[in-house]
């Protein structure tokens, strides 16, 4: 395995407490320019205290369906789950972050659902289409403002991705309110900002 190229991409990154999305992206990349069906079918165990800030179970997340993934595991510890009851200090860095809070961190873990859901990804879709098609426009709202070909491209749905208008990591909150639907490349490259 390849986690030593982890552990000093971490450790180069001092001033940030966790391995970075980037990272892991390019050390992923080469597993897949060896073999693309590397993780097909497959399940991701990622035992972390802290999958909600973990750049892993967010890239495993992102790309579960590119990836053809089987089924993805994100360990939390989530104290008040527990039979024993123990002390539990989140850390400094955890309780400044936009989407803490101190109860659900206490009850639940700290997973928090960051992908949207199908009903709304259609629900989302077909509104952007309706709107589009009547002011001739792509149903991509980056694609609509563009220059090239794809300025009055109609996307299917399967070939969209649900964003975060507010990001994630900002505290934008997956709710339908806050989801767009953007062409695959759009969506890739507002990910990687
Ligand atoms: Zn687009």
């Amino acid at each position: 395995m390849a986690n030593t190229n982890l552990a000093n991409a971490k450790t180069a990154k001092n001033d940030e407490f966790y391995t970075q999305y980037a990272d892991i992206q390019k050390e992923i990349n080469a597993y897949l320019d060896y073999n693309p069906d590397v993780f097909r079918d497959k399940t991701v165990l990622l035992p972390c205290d802290d999958p909600e800030w973990s750049n892993f179970t967010k890239f495993f997340a992102q790309n579960f369906q590119l990836f053809g993934l089987k089924k993805l595991i994100s360990t939390s510890y989530a104290p008040e789950s527990k039979k024993y009851k123990m002390p539990y200090q989140p850390t400094l860095f955890e309780t400044s972050q936009p989407h803490f809070n101190a109860d659900k961190t206490k009850t639940n873990g700290k997973m928090n659902v960051r992908l949207f859901d199908k009903p709304t990804m259609r629900k989302v879709y077909q509104q952007q289409t309706d709107k589009a098609k009547a002011e001739g426009i792509s149903n991509c709202p980056y694609c609509a403002i563009g220059h090239d070909a794809n300025r009055q491209r109609i996307w299917k749905l399967e070939e969209m991705d649900a964003d975060h208008v507010t990001a994630w990591s900002k505290g934008g909150e997956t709710t339908i309110d806050n989801c767009q639907m953007l062409c695959k490349t759009h969506n890739r490259a507002k990910g990687n900002r």
